[in-house]
């Protein structure tokens, strides 16, 4: 009897067990990853990439940083779950180092990012009925078209993206959307006296990198004090170094509580890609509306993940990930603009550090096939760098902040060989 199984490529069969058995809430790219170092990864047969997606902006510090392994390791052995019923000994002195880094009273940790999200929502509306004095019910949160704050229905009630949101209702009542970047808007919106909160992210990362004037971040703060409402900066994707500087919303050095937003919601990169850990930074004014039993989460201020936060943050520290992301940004954008006005389909490269997308123009090959950022997507992936495509025509670049300017321009010559190859399909 001849073999009936035919020999196939591991990752084909890795892909194939996905497919027959995963549920389908995702689009991969044909890339089966199975470890990583620092800016790299490899696939099943071997192949190196550059990794130019960072899990999301998790993994600012690297895959595998050799000090998150050894902190997880041995916080593995020790104890990894009290449960807050009990106090343990990692939890208040990670609070406390957080706080003291981004200048905030207190920090409420959860796990993931919708979670923080979830868990702001929460703080500002009850610290709307309980401190401003807004009528029972009748809170509103104001969020910007085009946002991505997570998947929950809540935060899908506030989604503008009709394949995030359609198909979930009913929604949570209690928002208004008004559009990104837009002062004037804001200033309308804001006149409403039940609005307890503006929620907003510094850049619009699942937009596509899509970045603000550099006043409005400013201005919005402002204008929000002058309202009292609670400005609330989902740093998720753009905190902890990833636009060159801790916090896109405010400067590291700003720290007059007028000018810096009241809540920050953090997670991604706070546990450097090793463990879901996420938290909401407030001072106590506001976050004083928490009380015993009005809010929690089971695995929330774990010892594992706080041990793990607090290494993840001394390494941004310890490494200068933050300048890195500054000085590196300012190469990759004047190297991706010779990409612009070399080659009339790409049209525009925007960000701030290593928080970049470029945007082309998608068109259809001589024999009709479709050319879209995910086909300029599969050849980076052919020469080595990992990017993840986003609405047919953006392509987002977002490499550990570890990287090198020697092998950050590699990773350019990569990509300009395969815009190169993208216009001669
Ligand atoms: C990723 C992300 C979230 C959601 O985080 P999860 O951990 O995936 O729930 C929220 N806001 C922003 C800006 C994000 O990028």
């Amino acid at each position: 009897m001849p073999q009936l199984t035919r020999s196939r490529s591991k990752s084909q069969d890795a892909i194939d067990l996905e497919e027959r058995y995963g549920a389908h809430n995702y689009h991969p790219l044909p890339v089966v990853l199975d470890s990583g170092k620092g800016i790299f990864v490899w696939d099943v047969e071997g192949k190196r990439y550059y990794d130019f997606l960072s899990a999301y902006s998790a993994v600012n510090q690297g895959h595998c940083h050799p000090r998150l392994v050894k902190v997880m390791q041995e916080q593995a052995a020790r104890m990894t779950l009290t449960s807050r019923a009990f106090y343990n000994s990692v939890l208040g002195e990670y609070e406390r180092t957080v706080c003291e880094l981004f200048g905030y009273d207190k920090l409420l940790p959860m796990n993931t990012g919708a979670e923080a999200v979830e868990t702001a929502l929460k703080m500002a509306r009850k610290w709307g009925y309980e401190r401003k004095g807004i009528p029972a019910g009748k809170a509103k949160v104001v969020v910007c078209e085009g946002n991505f704050h997570g998947r929950t229905i809540t935060i899908v009630s506030m989604s503008t993206d009709p394949e995030s949101q359609g198909g979930f209702g009913p929604f949570t009542p209690g928002f208004e959307v008004i559009p990104y970047d837009d002062l004037a808007a804001l200033d309308k919106a804001l006149e409403d006296p039940h609005v307890c909160a503006f929620l907003v992210e510094p850049i619009q990362g699942e937009r596509g990198v899509f970045t603000p004037s550099d006043d409005y971040m400013p201005k919005a703060i402002a204008a929000c004090k002058a309202r009292n409402v609670l400005f609330i900066a989902d740093e998720i994707q753009t905190g902890i170094a990833r636009t060159g500087r801790l916090l896109c919303s405010v400067p590291d050095n700003e720290r007059d509580p007028a000018k810096r937003p009241d809540a920050v919601l953090l997670a991604k990169a706070l546990s450097g890609g090793m463990y879901p850990v996420s938290a909401v930074l407030a001072n106590d004014g506001v976050m004083e509306v928490f009380t015993p039993g009005t809010h929690g989460s089971t695995y929330g201020g774990n010892p594992m993940g706080a041990r793990i936060a607090m290494e993840a943050l001394a390494i941004v520290q310890d490494e200068k990930l933050s300048a890195n992301a500054e000085r590196l940004g300012h190469i990759f954008r004047e190297e991706m603009n010779r990409l612009v006005e070399q080659h009339a389909f790409v049209k525009l490269v925007r960000g701030r550090g290593l928080l970049n997308a470029m945007i082309i123009e998608p068109r259809e090959a001589t024999d009709g096939s479709p050319l879209t950022a995910w086909e300029l997507c599969l050849l980076l992936r052919d020469n080595g760098l990992l990017a993840k495509p986003t609405h047919g025509d953006i392509i987002r670049f977002a490499p550990p902040l570890v990287i090198t300017e020697e092998q950050l321009r590699e990773a350019c010559g990569i990509i300009a060989l395969s815009v190169k190859q993208f216009g001669q399909a």
